[in-house]
């Protein structure tokens, strides 16, 4: 991202926002509510338009609309905060959804991706069930394969946790774990500190549009430099 400006009406929530995310890195997005954490992420799959400034993902400058960008919006898997899956259909349905609309797979190959991909995360066995009939937890890590399920180039989450009960934070956090493991590009806001120090090879701390701090995640827990930093991890930690 280069120089990307955001405003919703009179309020400008991405101010002069400069990011590189290399090939297989993790960034961790942290900031207080409001900061623009869930702007920021949607803005790179376009799912919110920009006023200024460019996005480039792989290279590739992002379209602004027609086939261009539903293939650039294939490369880029988000998981949100709410699972998002569709009621009625089944998990397995759910995972082979989009590879066989928009990426126009066969039929067997998309259905072995999609065993594998449940079976990566650990749901196999829950294929032919109904989103309802699974756990918060189980709910999300089958939305991580569904996105998994375009070979995206890129991994978004926004939150991932955070509607979660807790004692099904760290299943999704351990799919996460090792998909960053196998070196998956990922952008991840999250307050989940000990995934951060963990799989994290950078924080990039906003405040009110801003980057305000972008770092290795040790020098940021231990020595944040800006105030605004400071006083966000007196609360969280
Ligand atoms: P965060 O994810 O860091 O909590 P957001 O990116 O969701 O922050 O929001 C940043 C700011 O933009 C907030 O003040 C929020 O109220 C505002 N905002 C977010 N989405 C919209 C929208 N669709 N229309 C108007 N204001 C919005
Ligand atoms: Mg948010």
């Amino acid at each position: 991202m280069r120089g990307v400006q955001k405003h919703f009406g009179d309020l400008h929530v991405l101010k002069d926002i400069d990011l590189e995310v290399p090939t297989g890195q993790v960034i961790i997005v942290l900031g207080p509510s409001g900061s623009g954490k869930s702007t920021l992420c949607r803005t790179i799959n376009r799912l919110e338009p920009i006023d200024t400034g460019t996005i480039e993902v792989d290279g590739k400058e992002l379209p602004s609309e027609g086939k261009a960008l539903a293939a650039l919006r294939a490369d880029v898997g988000m998981v949100f905060q709410s699972f998002n899956l569709f009621a009625h259909k089944t998990i397995l349905e759910n995972v082979k959804l989009a590879p066989t609309k928009v990426r126009k797979l066969g039929k067997a190959e998309v259905d072995k991706t999609a065993k594998d991909l449940l079976e990566r995360v650990g749901i196999a066995n829950q294929a032919d069930k109904y989103p309802a009939q699974l756990s918060g937890g189980q709910q999300q890590r089958v939305a991580i394969a569904r996105a998994l399920a375009m070979n995206p180039k890129v991994m978004l989450f926004d939150e991932p946790t955070s509607a979660l009960d807790p004692e099904m934070v760290n299943e999704v956090l351990d799919v996460m774990t090792s998909l960053a493991k196998e070196g998956m590009t990922m952008v991840v806001v999250t307050h989940e500190m000990g995934f951060a120090r963990k799989a994290g090879d950078r924080v990039v701390f906003m405040a009110d549009g801003q980057i305000v701090e972008d770092t290795d995640p040790e020098s940021f827990f231990t020595a944040p430099k800006s105030d605004r930093a400071k006083d966000f991890l007196g609360k969280i930690l």
